[in-house]
């Protein structure tokens, strides 16, 4: 079935990568940190909102015992950075000595997470890695190493797959791009 381009407000978004190939490239993604991660016990660290779709899929992908969970950040209205970070939901484990892998459905600039690792590393994790399904290299001020990626995008805003305009678009299978 082909998929059609899409109205929120007045924005048009046009299909960019379907439910399959992301279904694909999830697992592909999980393999990898399947390979490292077989016996480490790994903590998820899932960046709410946006990225809790990429990380149901990713977790189960992994096929390694594992734990889950969540925290909010906020550096984001509209369709660009507000340039501050806030951490809305704080975490309540012990990571001292575990192996976190952060979960976020995109970076963009890299400010959120580059604000936010210093705050983790406070905690004493064993280490930290990055899965990001999205990442836009051009975009990207602040440096991270990112380890596990799904896609590199153009600097263009784009919904679906969890990701929102205005909370709006999340729960769309697919990601769309805006059209200008
Ligand atoms: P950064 O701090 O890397 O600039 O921004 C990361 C956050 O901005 C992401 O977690 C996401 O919430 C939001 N963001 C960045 N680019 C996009 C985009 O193209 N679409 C949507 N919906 N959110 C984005
Ligand atoms: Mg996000």
């Amino acid at each position: 079935m082909k998929l059609q381009p899409l109205n929120i407000g007045d924005l048009t978004f046009q299909p960019y990568i379907s439910a399959s190939e992301i279904r694909e490239k999830v697992e592909e993604m999980g393999q990898q940190i399947r390979e490292r991660h077989a016996h480490s016990n790994p903590l998820f660290l899932v960046i709410l909102n946006g990225a809790f779709i990429f990380a149901a899929d990713l977790v189960r992908a992994c096929q390694v015992p594992c734990e889950i969970t969540f925290t909010r950040l906020s550096s984001y209205e509209g369709l660009s950075s507000t340039g501050q970070v806030e951490t809305l939901i704080e975490l309540n484990e012990d990571i001292k000595g575990r192996p976190i892998i952060i979960v976020e459905d995109i970076i963009d600039t890299g400010k959120t997470l580059s604000h936010f690792l210093p705050i983790l590393q406070k905690s004493a994790p064993s280490s930290i890695e990055i899965a990001a399904f999205l990442v836009k290299r051009e975009a990207m001020e602040y440096p991270l190493k990112i380890d596990y990626w799904g896609y590199e995008i153009p600097n263009d805003f784009v919904i679906g797959y969890g990701l929102d305009f205005d909370e709006k678009g999340r729960e769309l299978p697919a990601i769309y791009q805006k059209v200008d």
